[in-house]
């Protein structure tokens, strides 16, 4: 079985396994907020994992707003910026046409419900935000823009944008990047004081930590408002008993992925290879070709095959892949991120994405290329009668 669905959800990484095993064995259980001694064992290990996690980020620990992953901390910080604060901080609302529905919905709720203007700022056929075109529609717009939310890669395509370049022009403007960094930390090289981003997620299923913990990173973390309000946990800033183990799984998993980072430029290296290979063999086209890429994510399309087909027969020799983001499996059209790309219908409906982390198994990439070119010549013989 090979597991290419890395930027679905990565599976528990090793070392979080055998963290987790110990862990539920000995203990410390308790609410980290009681005041006996165990909570505060308990409430001490947290700390220590928050700790942690801020150092693998460069950021401070006080930077660190736990919660339950990155549609959460999305949705509270578009609720701290926007809420009630229209005639403070301007009324419009710019986003990249190829964010996660986790960032275009909350756009579209404050449109909506509170009578921002929301505008999607171009996105180029190589898959990267026209740097450009934002630049021109805040000069246009000086002192309006609320809040700029540009991805730092994306999840289909794994491209990866300028974001400090992003963060310089949003720092000059003085309005606030929201940079959904879900895709992009634990995959690569990451300085939450060096990107100039405001406010940035980690999300625990993506980085091979437990589903249900992730973390809002905030530059200033006064901006935030609570969005569950509770019993003052997070410093006020989330209510709830904290999912502590979970959070834990956080500093380990970040503590790993440090460490596999080298790998993670064999691992593309291996990509490029298997693309380089394909490519020969097939006229496939690869989404962003051109563009910085995370290192295991390829999005590829043999133009006229229909990708769900290709994800079955995949399936069928045990091989998972994805067609576009799991949420939007369902559509057999193209998906909204290569439309934003300006890829045509026929390539756009073929595409299969592939997604590997630094835990997938050796050998991987020469099994799915070989799983892949049987495929394509099972489809592309039936296309042709
Ligand atoms: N943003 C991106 C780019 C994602 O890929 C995902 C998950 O698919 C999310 C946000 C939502 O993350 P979570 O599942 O932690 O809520």
């Amino acid at each position: 079985m090979i597991y290419a669905d890395y930027n679905g959800s990565a599976p528990l990484c090793k070392e979080v396994r055998e963290y987790l095993k110990d862990r539920i064995d000995n203990g410390p259980y308790s609410n980290p907020n009681a005041i006996h001694h165990l909570g505060q064992k308990t409430l001490i290990g947290m700390e220590n994992a928050r700790s942690l996690c801020a150092k693998k980020l460069g950021a401070l620990p006080k930077q660190i707003i736990f919660n339950s992953g990155s549609t959460e901390g999305i949705s509270q910080v578009f609720y701290s910026l926007l809420h009630n604060q229209k005639g403070n901080s301007g009324d419009q609302i710019f986003i990249s046409g190829i964010e996660h529905s986790a960032v275009i919905k909350c756009a579209r709720y404050y449109e909506e419900d509170e009578g921002y203007q929301v505008s999607i700022i171009p996105t180029l056929k190589n898959g990267q935000v026209d740097v450009d075109g934002l630049k021109k529609m805040i000069l246009e717009n000086k002192g309006k823009v609320a809040l700029v939310a540009i991805m730092a890669a994306n999840n289909e395509t794994g491209v990866v944008q300028p974001y400090q370049e992003i963060g310089k022009i949003c720092q000059d403007a003085n309005t606030k990047l929201v940079c959904d960094t879900t895709q992009y930390i634990g995959k690569a090289p990451f300085n939450f004081e060096t990107s100039l981003i405001d406010f940035a997620f980690v999300s625990g299923h993506k980085i091979g930590a437990m589903t249900g913990a992730g973390f809002v990173l905030a530059k200033d973390p006064r901006l935030l408002k609570p969005l569950i309000i509770g019993g003052g946990q997070e410093k006020g800033l989330r209510g709830g008993t904290q999912n502590y183990i979970g959070f834990e799984t956080l500093a380990v998993a970040l503590d790993v992925l440090e460490k596999k980072l080298e790998q993670l430029s064999v691992l593309q290296k291996e990509r490029e290879n298997f693309e380089a290979k394909l490519k020969e063999k097939f006229p496939v086209a690869i989404m962003g070709e051109s563009s910085p890429r995370l290192g295991g994510t390829t999005f590829i399309s043999y133009p006229g095959l229909h990708g769900q087909a290709v994800q079955i027969e995949l399936e069928s020799q045990d091989i998972y892949v994805t067609t576009s983001s799991a949420c939007s499996d369902n559509e057999p059209t193209t998906s909204k991120v290569l439309k934003a790309m300006g890829i045509e219908e026929d390539v756009g409906r073929g595409a299969v994405r592939i997604s590997l982390g630094p835990c997938s198994p050796d050998g991987a990439y020469d099994q799915i290329y070989e799983a892949l070119s049987k495929a394509y010549d099972k489809l592309a013989k039936l296309k042709s009668y």
